[in-house]
């Protein structure tokens, strides 16, 4: 198949590749549409660490299954999917526990920190387990599926700390460095709660629904759909912040 490859950091190049091969639990996802994360443009260029070379990223995407491991139940060819972008172990303390996104031995699609290497949607296929499977709606499209993951623009800590009114709650769902300054006495003398948001948790199936039936938009956030051979091209307009670019969603 044909993937873009971050084969160094800040080199991506498209080129052929073996085709994943599924295990028994997993289908094989022809991918139609892969947006390009913020956590990708940050991860390329080595400042993360989380995407050490050479590895397929990309995890925010949709497909149509073209075959199933003989354990899958439910799922056939055909099927319009998205999925969750973390891949957690089923028996973990946190995932019986409904915290799957804690999950210690959870792996997330088109990652490599050094622990594991999953390889991610920036190809013709990718491989997924069952149970991270998501059905997209006839009324969404594939681009718009591919926008369920909805991490926006992060304002800073700061800023979110500041309009909280006291004794409220900041969510902290964005992170794209490991540490901030940390205003101490904003968030003790108005007896401000912190409350961190990792990755996803259920919520796919409800951002669907939302998008299908219009309440949610998503069409407006998409700046460009381009062929994933161009992939570089945009990877490097994101990473020099050129224009006023959103959401790119790259199609093998
Ligand atoms: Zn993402």
């Amino acid at each position: 198949m044909k993937a873009l490859i971050l084969e160094a950091y800040n080199k991506l190049v498209f080129k052929e590749v073996p085709d994943p091969v599924i295990e028994n639990d997993e289908v094989l996802v022809r991918v139609m549409a892969c947006g390009i994360c913020g956590s990708d443009v940050h991860g390329m260029d080595g400042s993360t660490g989380r995407r050490i070379p050479p590895v397929i990223m990309g995890h925010e995407a949709s497909g149509m299954i073209v075959k199933t491991g003989k354990e899958v139940n439910g799922w056939k060819s055909g099927d319009r999917v998205t999925f969750d972008s973390t891949v957690y172990p089923l028996y973990d303390w946190f995932t019986l526990n409904g915290h799957y996104n804690l999950s210690d031995n959870r792996e997330v699609l088109g990652v490599s920190p050094g622990t594991y290497r999953r390889n991610g949607a920036f190809a013709e296929f990718i491989a997924i387990p069952q149970h991270i499977l998501c059905k997209v709606p006839n009324n969404v499209t594939f681009e718009q599926a591919a926008m369920v993951e909805a991490v926006g623009k992060s304002e800073s800590v700061n800023t979110a700390l500041n309009i909280v009114r006291k004794g409220g709650t900041a969510v902290l769902v964005g992170n794209t460095s490991p540490l901030v300054e940390f205003p101490l006495q904003q968030v003790v003398t108005r007896e401000i709660k912190v409350q961190g948001s990792c990755a996803i948790r259920g919520e796919y199936n409800t951002i669907l629904e939302l998008i299908g039936s219009g309440r949610i938009t998503v069409d407006d956030q998409i700046s460009a759909v381009a062929p994933l051979s161009d992939g570089d091209i945009w990877f490097e307009k994101l990473y020099k912040k050129e224009g006023n670019l959103n959401k790119i969603i790259l199609v093998p």
